[in-house]
């Protein structure tokens, strides 16, 4: 039988509790369907740079002329170079990877629709941002516009024909 193209989703949206304060956001009916497709490998870039659970809450602030991830408590808690060394080192050590779904709106994992302060826009949190520069044009979804079944099944054939052509 053929190999299951793999992708890497949030651990938080695995159900694992990794969030900041000690919570998960599962979504069980979209990993089940995902399972069903895919191979799948979670990841949480927060907790694997060796941050705690639960942890300091960070947010994403223009600084220096770049997006940095700072602590909304304690402004000297710094996470930015961790979490895009952590990407840099997932992606390649992870070349089997065929695709990512990652949980909105997180300063590490959100796709396009994390808030970036002062000032309200929005951007992709570190993780994701460097892995879309690193592997650019690997499927990246987050799981609010995966819950429209048409989306579902277009990131699904999008995962698998990036898996043909590059694994
Ligand atoms: S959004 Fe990303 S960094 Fe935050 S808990 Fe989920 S997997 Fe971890």
């Amino acid at each position: 039988m053929k190999e299951k193209p793999t992708v890497a989703v949030s651990r938080c949206l695995l159900g694992e509790n990794v969030r900041y304060d000690g919570q998960t956001k599962a979504m069980p009916q979209l990993i089940n369907q995902l399972a069903a497709e895919f191979s799948i490998v979670g990841v949480c870039p927060e907790v694997e740079i060796g941050l705690s659970v639960p942890r300091p809450a960070v947010q994403l602030v223009f600084f220096d002329d770049s997006v940095q991830a700072v602590g909304i408590e304690d402004a000297e808690l710094n996470i930015t170079q961790d979490l895009l060394s952590f990407a840099d080192n997932f992606v390649s050590t992870n070349p089997i990877i065929s695709g990512y779904v990652l949980k909105a709106r997180s300063p590490s994992c959100g796709l396009g629709t994390t808030p970036i302060f002062p000032g309200g826009e929005v951007g992709s949190g570190l993780f994701a941002h460097r892995v879309q520069q690193q592997q650019k044009h690997v499927p990246m979804i987050d799981e609010i516009r995966l819950s429209a079944p048409l989306v579902l099944r277009q990131f699904v054939e999008a995962v698998k024909s990036y898996a043909k052509t590059n694994n």
